[in-house]
């Protein structure tokens, strides 16, 4: 096992990385922004290095200042927890290169599964079933474009195959605005993501975002946790997140998690994964897969009571799963919020000083959070301070758990959308469970009519 980590990441996840760090009696380097000194877990870490100014391109995403902090701290492995480089090929081929272990999959897995062309090619070998769509890049033939979209039928949805993010994607309902659709996200792709491709998908008009957790070691074996439910979103987001999705049997469930897993086999996968899945009508339908943690890893970490971080540790050290698929159990049920600052009805950003923080407790309740009282929200990164995570032994007890803890919860000082979540887990439909990726602008579009 490791000795020494560097964790290049910040805010709730290098917290969390921390964490399963300390538990495991292995030392954490943290690297940190100008705007992160005073952070509480840069001062927890055993050791830790400013990498550069407040801006990320400066800072968290500056390759070479990472690489030079492992190397002056002597730490053995680099993990990047999610956003930043957690999933640039680049960086986890350079972490190597330099004689670092990257906790995380190998590079050309990274590769394949950051081009969404390739990955969903990948996809249709392992038999994975995908979106209905254009096989593979779109033609630059306008002409075979509208052909295509006809095949396909209206509504389609043109997507960058460097997306990420919730970005670099268009919905397109009539032919008449195709071609210029096609252009404009062609453009965007490349100003975004320096890689013009886009490719078209059927949109399911009604569909539910369900993901499988993946988990695989070096030595061919390769496990499925689950799925997470991730409907709750706003502006492709997600806000809200459970596990097990409500109304999937024991049999779907089984059916797509032994696909995945029998992908990872395929690919040679090495760590935790997420394959995501649109899912409409009683039917799987790939969109992408995440080769990192994910912000939502504690909902299926409570009904499992596997620790993914831990696992991602173990599995890069070269250690063998701990368990075979008939091992692991799922029990009772998980929600997780994730707390914004910003508006709760606007959207609009609030960083600042929080001047009181009173996280919740009490039976099933995790805070994931490195915010504290006097903890200064910069206003350079994502606007996400933190995740409660509430267990119960059904969803309804989780539910009214988070209720509590929501209620419970008090951060003065600057703007959370805690109110709309507590709004959320009053809502009808909501409570009964299933509801699609749109439910939330809908609801939000209602209200605003109001
Ligand atoms: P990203 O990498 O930016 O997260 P995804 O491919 O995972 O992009 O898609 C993000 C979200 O966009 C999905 O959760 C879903 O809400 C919506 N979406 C993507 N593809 C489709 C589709 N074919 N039909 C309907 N909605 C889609």
């Amino acid at each position: 096992m490791f000795d020494k980590i560097l964790i290049a990441n910040r805010g709730e996840i290098a917290l969390r990385v921390q964490r399963a760090c300390r538990e495991m009696g292995i030392k954490t380097v943290v690297v940190h922004s100008e705007a992160d000194r005073d952070a509480k877990y840069v001062k927890l870490a055993d050791e830790s290095v400013c990498i550069g100014p407040a801006p990320s391109a400066q800072s968290y995403l500056n390759i070479p200042a990472i690489i030079s902090a492992a190397e002056v701290t002597d730490a053995q492995a680099i993990h990047p927890g999610y956003g930043f480089l957690s999933e640039n090929a680049d960086f986890a081929e350079k972490v190597e290169r330099s004689g670092f272990v990257f906790i995380g999959p190998r590079p050309e897995n990274i590769r394949l599964m950051g081009d969404k062309v390739s990955a969903k090619n990948a996809m249709i070998k392992a038999g994975v079933p995908v979106v209905p769509g254009s096989e593979g890049a779109l033609p630059d033939d306008p002409a075979e474009i509208v052909k295509m979209a006809r095949a396909i039928k209206y509504p389609v949805i043109i997507k960058a195959a460097g997306g990420g993010g919730g970005r670099g994607m268009r919905v397109v309902h009539t032919e008449a605005a195709l071609v210029s659709a096609v252009n404009l996200t062609k453009g965007e792709a490349q100003a975004a993501f320096g890689n013009p491709t886009v490719y078209m998908e059927k949109f399911l008009e009604n569909p539910r975002h369900i993901e499988i957790q993946v988990l695989a070691d070096e030595h061919k074996n390769a496990v499925y946790l689950g799925e997470r439910d991730c409907s709750m979103q706003r502006r492709h987001q997600k806000i809200i997140e459970e596990a097990p999705a409500p109304g999937i049997s024991e049999r779907e469930r089984t059916r797509i998690g032994e696909r995945c897993a029998e992908a990872c086999r395929k690919i040679n996968y090495r760590g935790a994964g997420t394959f995501e899945f649109l899912y409409e009508k009683g039917e799987f339908y790939f969109i992408e897969m995440n080769t990192r943690i994910q912000v939502e890893h504690p909902v299926t970490e409570l009904i499992t009571g596997i620790d993914l971080v831990q696992m991602q540790i173990r599995v890069a050290a070269g250690e063998k799963l701990p368990f075979r698929q008939r091992d692991i159990q799922f029990a009772g049920h998980a929600i997780e919020v994730r707390v914004n600052a910003e508006d709760p009805f606007k959207f609009t950003p609030s960083p600042g000083r929080i001047s009181w923080w009173h996280p919740p407790g009490g039976p099933g309740i995790r805070v994931d959070s490195h915010a504290y009282s006097g903890y200064f929200v910069p206003p350079n990164y994502d606007s996400m301070i933190g995740k409660i995570i509430a267990y119960g032994t059904t969803r309804e007890q989780a539910i009214r758990r988070m209720r509590i803890a929501l209620s419970e919860m008090i951060v003065d000082g600057i703007q959370t959308n805690i109110p709309l979540h507590l709004e959320l887990l009053h809502d009808t439909e909501f409570m009964k469970g299933g509801t699609s990726i749109h439910y939330l602008e809908q609801r939000l579009a209602r209200a605003a009519k109001r």
